[in-house]
């Protein structure tokens, strides 16, 4: 095939194509009226308040007036209001403005929860709108390891994992407090810039990184100056770590001069939530570590944990544990296998012939000698203390429950790893019963009374939808009745796999605009790549698994172009972190129903949830919502404003299921549907 290219930018071009896929030229010489797409400013901030939602800067749209007076209603009632509200709401001024105009009336205090700095980047700017017209202070927080400038300018301590990073820290502000050598010379700063950096803080509403660049030009640490202001702020902005953690929770609301009863809880993206409070709470031990802290132990004279067991003989049965458990449970060609409970524990104390109580003794002993082994390296260049670190994941295994943890033995590339994924968090739940006021913010919760009921939430908690304001008529979501991505169905009819990447191909050729193609998994893209490259005559743009900024660089010239196409997976970055206004993105192709791959985890988690709240409970919450999520995610990609058009297709029957929460309708021929979309002028 002849290629040309774009005389505006040097992107290659195909002959019949109408625009440049990446600068949006047109290529058949009408350039006199053709110039970018403007971008968007976003909504005009209003001169005077408006009665009804004092703290809302914009003209509102109806809905808002309804989310903002409900969530005043809810926290008044000292309840928990749960929310799904479709695109354009506005979900975070109106978490913003309902909750400020009660904590500000009550004294309480407002702790924004996000998932992304970019989320807390854009509470930020909210917040800064609404201080045009009310006074308000808002400050983002920032994880120590994103904002410690030492961290930065020490190139040794690149790989320090956040405790090896929280035990340096405690240790350098202690020998700064003591007027020892060895302090931290951010820390020394803090009480002398505190006063600058809060006032620029409320004069300039900064994001994270202007803050953090801020604090760096005065030699000060931000993450430390900021816990000792954070008190005199309306608003603070905070990673999900900071609540889901309870260790750092408890600290954090100690700093911040709290009680739970004292605050309003805004969860943004909520239904992230869960999956971050069980992430938060698994853990894993690899088989390096192991390597280090026995390497450690070559430094020390033999102490014992127990009558006759030195500390390098507890190491070493752990690390010969992890082989035979690797050899013994793990099938042929296997790369995991769940154990059974107290396995670890049962094949340590035959390796060091003790009983269970013993061993937890060891472990506690072991943990003594790595603090002493930590405060004794202190002093010299060693960024962190395996020895320890192993301790304390010990001590975490032994006390992790079976009945709420997956234990498994897995191998990789960098040899064994023992696993503990927690399935159910109960902390949380009762953290969230302490409250007496909280939103919890989503535009894809739904059904909100099992994430209630999941994550805890007290039983009057109120449940909300709301509609997108923007015109329905704008939006056309189809399911294909002959294709699946169904295992079975893909082993009894080889031929569906080249029907799904033809009806891709034909799409992706019928409609002249900027297209989004969702794959199930790497995996799938990888198969149908070649394919795809022969078939579609358009720039062809790829989410490349594990390399970012080759993504990211595809992704620019995706979005400047208007007709090319981006081929991404399903539930990554591109469909769920990115907004592509206007024409930047108007049709969705979704191939096959994105449903979580099995793993130990969801089998285990499948089966409690079951146990808990009846059949089938489990699999619409392991498999069933967070496909439905990712769809619907994905789907919401292409309507940012009231005048953008778009479509999707989803190339799974099984979407028939999920039809009424997708919005879905079926269709015999989706490319002629598409087609016949897009023909309609807006
Ligand atoms: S005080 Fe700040 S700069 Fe110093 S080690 Fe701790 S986080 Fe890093």
């Amino acid at each position: 095939m002849k290629t040309r290219f774009c005389p505006n930018c040097g992107s290659m071009t195909f002959p019949g194509m109408p625009r440049c896929s990446s600068c949006g030229m047109p290529l058949d010489g009408s350039v006199e009226n053709w110039s970018p797409p403007p971008k968007s400013d976003g909504p005009k901030v209003i001169a005077e308040v408006n009665p009804s939602a004092p703290y809302l800067p914009y003209e509102p749209r109806e809905v808002q007036l309804d989310i903002i007076k409900d969530i005043r209603t809810a926290l008044e009632a000292g309840k928990h209001i749960v929310i799904e509200s479709g695109t354009g709401t506005g979900k975070t001024i109106t978490s913003l403005a309902g909750s400020l105009e009660f904590a500000k009336a009550h004294g309480k205090k407002i702790i924004y929860i996000t998932r992304t700095i970019s989320q807390s980047d854009q509470v930020m700017r909210e917040l800064k709108a609404i201080s045009t017209l009310k006074p308000v202070s808002g400050i983002t927080l920032t994880g120590r390891n994103k904002s410690c400038p030492l961290l930065q300018s020490r190139s040794d301590f690149d790989n320090l994992s956040p405790n090896a990073l929280s035990t340096l820290c405690s240790d350098r502000k202690q020998r700064s407090q003591q007027g020892r050598s060895g302090g931290c010379p951010y820390f020394d700063q803090v009480s002398h810039q505190m006063d600058t950096v809060e006032a620029y803080c409320k004069r300039a509403f900064p994001k994270s990184d202007e803050i953090d660049a801020y604090c760096r030009g005065l030699k000060v640490c931000p993450y430390e100056v900021k816990k000792v202001m954070m008190k005199d702020f309306d608003v603070i902005v905070a990673p999900y770590i900071h609540i889901i953690d309870p260790d750092i929770r408890d600290n954090f609301l100690s700093v911040l001069d709290v009680e739970p009863k004292d605050i309003v809880l805004i969860v943004d993206e909520a239904h992230n939530l869960m999956d971050a409070v069980r992430e938060q709470e698994s853990f894993s031990i690899n088989l390096r570590l192991v390597n280090s802290a026995l390497d450690e132990c070559g430094v020390l004279k033999k102490p014992e944990v127990a009558d006759g067991v030195a500390i390098d003989d507890l190491v070493k049965a752990v690390k010969n544990s992890m082989r035979d458990l690797a050899s013994g449970r793990i099938a042929f060609g296997g790369t995991e296998a769940l154990l059974k409970a107290d396995e670890l524990e049962e094949s340590l104390c035959k390796m060091l012939g003790n009983d269970r109580q013993h061993l937890g003794m060891m472990v506690e002993r072991m943990n003594e000698i790595g603090e002493n082994r930590q405060d004794a390296i202190a002093d010299t260049d060693a960024p962190s203390c395996p020895l320890l670190e192993l301790a304390v994941l010990l001590r975490r295994w032994v006390k992790s429950p079976s009945d709420r943890y997956v234990k498994a033995i897995r191998v990789n590339e960098d040899g064994e790893v023992l696993t503990a994924g927690c399935i159910d968090p109960v902390d949380i739940g009762k953290f969230m019963n302490e409250l007496k006021g909280a939103v919890h913010m989503s535009g894809t919760l739904q059904p909100l009374s099992t994430y209630a009921k999941v994550l805890g939430l007290p039983m009057d908690s109120i449940p909300r939808t709301y509609p997108s304001p923007f015109p329905k008529e704008n939006k056309l979501v189809i399911y294909s009745k002959d294709l699946t991505t169904n295992y079975q169905e893909l082993q009894r009819n080889p031929a569906m796999k080249q029907q799904l990447q033809r009806t891709v191909a034909q799409l992706c050729n019928a409609v002249d605009k900027n297209i989004l193609v969702f794959m199930p998994s790497y995996r799938v893209m990888k198969e149908m790549r070649p394919y795809l490259e022969e078939a579609i005559y358009k720039n062809l743009y790829w989410e490349e698994s594990g390399r970012q900024k080759k993504t990211m660089a595809a992704l620019d010239q995706f979005r400047s172009g208007r007709s090319g196409v981006f081929v991404c997976v399903m539930g990554g970055s591109i469909a769920e972190g990115m907004d592509f206004p206007g024409d930047e993105l108007c049709f969705a192709v979704i191939v096959g129903i994105p449903y979580p791959p099995p793993s130990l985890e969801i089998k285990a988690m499948k089966d409690m949830f079951d146990q808990k709240y009846g059949p089938g409970f489990g699999w619409r919450l392991t498999s069933q919502i967070p496909a439905v999520r990712k769809m619907r995610q994905a789907i919401g990609r292409l309507i940012r404003t009231p005048t953008d058009r778009g479509m999707a297709v989803i190339l799974d029957n099984r979407a028939a299921r999920d039809a009424r929460q997708l919005e879905a309708v079926p269709s015999d021929d989706p490319v002629a549907d598409a087609v016949k979309f897009f023909a309609k002028k807006a």
